[in-house]
């Protein structure tokens, strides 16, 4: 019943014909995207990667066609032979929308049962129904578009980087532990009984050691993988654009990085200029609220802890007070006042505290604590003017060795700048951020923590205090940050061996921890290394933010849940006794 593919060749793709095509024999191959029965014609829209084309099975001129075509259902792949004629009336949605294909003879090369939603942008299947289903999600167009921009984007990044003089080196997939600060995915090694390889969380070790190989330039489009808690736009394994270069100034990386960005970006016709801005950690903070600035709107934080002296106690404000102006905000109804402090508290605020700038004057529920006069100064030193609304916050948790009411500030700020359509969609705000702090304190270790991963460079003035003063201790990170989202970080490295080691001994490793699990870089930094640096940057951000989407999971081909899990492949799953039994390991019942 069904029909061979035979000696067929497709002469076509359906979604690229065009007017020029007309009068032509064609073949074309596809998918019934639709059938519409008219008795003596019939009409399928034939689907393939290119697009849309309309077939015509007409009874009268070829009977067996259409005498076929009556059995054709949603799906089923067929080949048309037929030609190409123009249209009465064109059909401006689709692009081969001013000709359509008489069918002369159709073949029915496979049949299709009734997908669980129709194969169409706005489909509104749930988000788990496509991805069980993924291989027919990956027939609607807008998957198929990303898709196909993902890889016009990966092509062009290798292409700059290879004009640029950087070798595309593959690093091992079973390795062992990487310090990026997540958890590992282990590997247990049959062969060798008890013991795991790890899946690296990135292949910043071996990058560094390709430059003590003297390959001078690397760059890998590489799976990373980490065991990390879930959140919404975080995949357990994702892609990096990974590089490494020898003899580096920071500014030759950020030019690398700035080339690949600019060429990336053309892939959609955005054009990214460099050099990017640059901005200190702590200015970023101190102004933005943030270390991952959106520079795509201004509304900078303003310090007003000042002003706030006299209700301190009053208010229970611990902490500084930053204040924003929100442009226009001042007449904001009392809901939308509301709301706002409800997001303000969620983002973890003592309080919330709004000053109307109107032409008639001052309004705010502070007026009667702080009096007129003091809003009158506070509304000149923010810079508001009539028509604005203030809006100052104070943090409630308090941590030592940082300011968080900058971060809650940041926050409230990307709030109203959305709320106000201060945003503009059409701006591509690169940023370098640099001068980060090398240790973080981690509350729930106790002690310090490498701010990035422990081969992070030091600047060379501050050496002296890694072992007296660690927290003064400037590194030599930078990230790179795209419309407020952070899309990479990288640094000028340690290359250094007595440096290294008192690295790790700062981080609180023995010498004997440090060698067990660095041993081999710690030798391999004594045989002639020269200065480098490098970056990773997440290739499923970049990509998703250039196709305009929300979520990484639609530029990703088979991309997991939330939950870490592949609902099509069924993943992660049991496996049989035989296969636990050959790796000696033994599942243990889950505690309850
Ligand atoms: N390995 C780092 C990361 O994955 C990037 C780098 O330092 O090059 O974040």
């Amino acid at each position: 019943m069904l029909d061979s593919l035979g000696n067929l060749k497709r002469s076509k793709y359906c979604g690229a014909l065009r007017a020029s095509d007309a009068d032509t024999d064609v073949i074309l191959m596809g998918w019934v995207h639709r059938r519409r029965d008219l008795g003596q014609l019939i009409f399928i829209d034939l689907r393939d990667r290119a697009g849309l084309a309309q077939i015509v099975f007409n009874n009268e001129l070829h009977p067996e066609a259409h005498a076929k075509a009556e059995d054709l259902r949603s799906e089923f792949v067929v080949a048309v032979e037929g030609r190409v004629i123009r249209r009465q009336k064109a059909n401006p949605d689709i692009a081969s929308g001013e000709v359509e294909v008489m069918a002369t003879r159709l073949h029915i090369l496979n049949n299709s049962k009734t997908p669980p939603f129709q194969i169409e942008d706005d489909v509104n299947a749930s988000e788990e129904t496509r991805l069980r289903y993924r291989y027919l999600d990956l027939r609607r167009p807008r998957p198929h578009r990303n898709i196909e921009l993902r890889h016009r984007i990966l092509f062009e990044v290798r292409k700059a980087l290879d004009e640029l003089g950087f070798f595309e080196i593959e690093t091992p997939m079973l390795t062992r532990s990487t310090p990026e600060g997540a958890r590992d995915y282990l590997v247990p090694s049959r062969v060798h009984h008890g013991q795991f390889y790890a899946l690296p969380q990135s292949p910043q070790i071996f990058k560094q050691i390709l430059m003590i190989s003297g390959m001078d330039r690397y760059f890998q489009i590489v799976r990373c993988f980490r065991d990390e808690d879930l959140r919404a736009d975080r995949q357990p394994e994702f892609t990096q654009l990974d590089l490494e270069m020898s003899f580096p100034r920071q500014q030759d990386i950020f030019e690398a990085i700035e080339y690949v960005m600019k060429r990336a970006c053309a892939v959609v016709g955005v054009e990214a200029n460099g050099p990017f801005r640059h901005l200190e950690y702590k200015d970023a903070l101190r102004r933005y609220g943030s270390d991952k600035p959106d520079l795509r709107f201004a509304m900078e934080l303003h310090d007003v802890t000042s002003f706030f002296d006299p209700v301190r106690a009053l208010l229970h404000i611990e902490g500084n007070v930053q204040a924003v102006v929100a442009p226009g905000a001042a007449s904001w109804s009392r809901k939308q006042l509301d709301e706002v402090s409800e997001f303000a508290k969620s983002a973890g605020a003592r309080g919330v505290y709004t000053v109307k700038v109107t032409a008639e004057g001052i309004t705010s529920p502070l007026e009667k604590n702080l009096g007129a006069a003091a809003l009158k100064k506070l509304a000149d030193a923010v810079g508001a003017k009539p028509g604005d609304l203030i809006v100052a916050s104070a943090a409630k948790e308090q941590i030592s060795h940082s300011d968080t009411s900058l971060g809650l500030a940041g926050q409230i700020r990307l709030y109203l700048g959305d709320k106000l359509s201060l945003i503009d969609r059409s701006k591509w705000e690169f940023l370098w951020i640099t001068g980060f702090a090398l240790f973080e304190w981690s509350e729930t270790d106790k002690r310090w923590v490498s701010a990035q991963h422990p081969f992070t460079g030091i600047i060379e003035e501050d050496l002296d205090k890694l072992e007296t003063a660690p927290w003064e201790c400037r590194s030599k990170g930078y990230d790179l940050v795209l419309n407020g989202v952070e899309l990479g970080s990288g640094s000028i490295r340690i290359h250094r061996q007595d440096v290294q080691a008192r690295m790790f001994k700062a981080l609180g490793l023995s010498d004997e921890q440090a060698r067990q699990r660095f041993g081999f870089f710690l030798d391999a930094l004594t045989y002639g290394t020269p200065p480098h640096g490098g970056i990773a940057l997440g290739l499923d951000r970049t990509v998703g933010l250039l196709a305009g989407e929300k979520s990484i999971r639609e530029v990703i081909a088979f991309p997991k849940t939330t939950a870490a899990q592949d609902l099509m492949a069924e993943s992660p799953s049991e496996v049989d006794q035989d296969q636990l039994d050959a790796l000696g390991i033994a599942i243990k019942q889950a505690e309850k």
